[in-house]
């Protein structure tokens, strides 16, 4: 979604993109992971965005709406991720909280006919290969005795 379209939504969602606005924006998409609002908040506050956090969880919520954020449920805290265009699936590495998008569709080969599917979800969670390569676990494995 170019940047264009998304001001152009948010504003229908009566959510004006002032400059401070602008920039908490381009924090969340830069971010390539996904934040609870108080990260995001703390994020921008540390990146000189002088907004609220009540702003932040109101741009969170538009974003969501507008279907340009994906909220994820872990560990009982609700964080968002950026999303591009177009139908995709997540990859949510739950080491480093990076949110990979993934192109491919699952196939539900097990649903009964006579429900009539309108559409999925389904995003993965797990470890992401740079994480894997970090984990003291990998560096120990394979030493010989
Ligand atoms: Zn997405
Ligand atoms: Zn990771
Ligand atoms: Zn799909």
């Amino acid at each position: 979604m170019n940047q264009e379209r998304l001001r152009q939504l948010l504003h229908e969602q009566n959510f004006r993109l002032t400059r401070e606005r602008q920039s908490l924006l381009e924090l969340f998409v830069q971010s390539e992971r996904m934040l609870t609002p108080a990260q995001l908040h703390e994020w921008a506050q540390e990146h000189g965005a002088r907004v609220g956090l009540t702003t932040v969880y109101r741009l969170l919520e538009v974003l969501t709406k507008v279907g340009a954020a994906m909220p994820f449920l872990v560990d009982g805290n609700v964080y968002y991720a950026f999303c591009s265009d177009g139908h995709h699936h997540h990859f949510v590495c739950l080491s480093c909280h990076r949110v990979h998008e993934i192109r491919e569709c699952p196939s539900f080969l097990h649903v009964p006919r006579e429900f009539q599917v309108e559409s999925h979800r389904a995003d993965l969670f797990g470890t992401c290969p740079h994480c894997q390569s970090t984990t003291p676990d990998a560096a120990g494995t394979g030493v010989a005795p």
